[in-house]
């Protein structure tokens, strides 16, 4: 399509855009008596109208009925978290058995890393990706350590990042695949965010899930800016296991709970260690309180305790919504914003002589989601402060990162033009 950077083009995409009303299921933050452009659904995603109506209910049937509500709710609690496994299957690319919802997700990936890394004297290395998000350093760090001392190997041995190429900002795909190859059978697992929260690089989660097998490791997937954002087939790729965030793409509120998926091949399997908890136990012999553990023959197996429904309420409220549009529809927008934004940037840089925009997410459809990551060149904080300041809410990261994620279900194409309008006031005003 040729794009044109005008308020008119972009009202004409609006009004062929089927999803655009979906931006008033949303609320939006206030300024100046409108709403914001919101960018930073890829850190917090925006609360959808429907969402309190569904806490509400839980609220309702707490003070109603209190402890009858486990069994005698409309959506009684005991099970709650079984209403998420036919819907979220479908986002993440899974059978139903498969996905389940529980924890947040440092601690979900600590929780399968019982289950999936188990390390041996020969076998005990993990492959990730360089500079990946601190939580998950800190947790592969700590899992290292763990294991190292009792098993017997040098931690300082077990963790091989794939490197950036001297210069660039994504990592190639076949460094990946050649890093796997080289550490081979000392490989325990391979670890990666599928979607880097840095430069929104997608990575190849089919090919490299199949290098890993080749050599014998387990792969394992950091969802948390795939969930909701791209396509995937968890279950068709092979993928052993994998853990989100709902409050990303998800829009299911601050810190709030995590989905998980284990692959069917892994469920009958005994050998697998794993930390228990009644939740995780067989479902008709659960409150029998009996004395062995029984799991439930499914992702719901790996469960610990009680739900938590409160917050799990707000994540069925989206989940529910991002299966009455379907994923196809939501990625079919996003690629059309995400190259209108994309486009409109390229203008801008063409249009302002200060202007010098270096877009560091890979260009191709393929390889990047809903965010584009920008080194603003030559512009400081000041350009990100006057964007917050003229409601355009983005996030900044250091030296100079500005990350706009083009959220499908609630931005639209005039937000596009209306930003590029008050960026290139910034930079002439910062220019000054
Ligand atoms: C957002 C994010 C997290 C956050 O983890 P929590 O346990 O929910 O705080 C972890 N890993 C990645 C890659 C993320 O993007």
């Amino acid at each position: 399509m040729n794009f044109q950077n005008t308020r008119e083009f972009a009202k004409k995409l609006d009004a062929n855009d089927e999803l655009a009303h979906y931006k008033n299921e949303f609320y939006f933050p206030q300024h100046n008596g409108k709403d914001v452009i919101y960018f930073t659904g890829n850190s917090l995603g925006l609360q959808p109208k429907i969402t309190k109506s569904y806490v509400d209910e839980i609220m309702n049937d707490w003070a109603n009925m209190a402890v009858e509500g486990h069994f005698y709710s409309d959506k009684p609690w005991w099970d709650y978290h079984e209403r998420f496994c036919e819907p979220l299957s479908k986002i993440v690319g899974a059978l139903p058995s498969e996905v389940g919802v529980m924890n947040t997700l440092t601690i979900n990936l600590h929780l399968l890393l019982v289950s999936f890394y188990q390390p041996t004297t020969t076998r005990f290395k993990i492959i990730c990706e360089e500079k990946a998000f601190p939580s998950d350093q800190y947790m592969l760090q700590t899992q290292v350590a763990f294991h190292a001392k009792n098993i017997g190997f040098n931690p300082s041995e077990a963790i091989v990042e794939v490197k950036r190429r001297e210069g660039e900002l994504n990592i190639h795909h076949e460094d990946v695949l050649a890093k796997i190859k080289e550490v081979g059978d000392e490989l325990a697992l391979v670890l990666i965010g599928g979607v880097n929260y840095y430069t929104g690089q997608v990575f190849d989660m089919q090919a490299i899930t199949k290098a890993g097998h080749d050599q014998g490791a387990i792969v394992g997937w950091d969802l948390a800016h795939a969930a909701g954002n791209i396509e995937m087939h968890l279950h068709d790729w092979q993928v052993d296991f994998a853990a989100w965030c709902s409050y990303k793409y998800m829009n299911s509120g601050p810190g709030n709970a995590s989905g998980f998926f284990v692959h069917e091949k892994h469920h009958t399997n005994k050998n697998l260690a794993r930390f228990a908890g009644w939740y995780g136990h067989n479902k008709e012999r659960r409150f029998l309180m009996e004395p062995s553990f029984d799991p439930v023959q499914g992702a719901n197996g790996w469960q610990v305790s009680n739900l938590p429904v409160l917050s799990l309420a707000p994540y069925l409220a989206s989940v529910e919504m991002f299966n009455a549009v379907g994923m196809d529809k939501l990625i079919a927008k996003r690629n059309l914003i995400t190259s209108y934004l994309e486009f409109v940037l390229q203008e801008i840089d063409k249009e302002v002589e200060q202007a010098n925009f270096e877009i560091i997410t890979p260009s191709n459809s393929t390889e990047r989601g809903c965010q584009l990551s920008v080194y603003l060149h030559g512009q400081g904080k000041e350009l990100f402060n006057y964007l917050m300041q003229n409601g355009v809410v983005t996030d900044w990261r250091e030296p100079n990162v500005i990350r706009l994620a083009p959220v499908p279900f609630y931005t639209s194409f005039e937000d596009m033009y209306e930003f590029g309008q008050i960026l290139k006031k910034g930079i002439i005003v910062n220019s000054k």
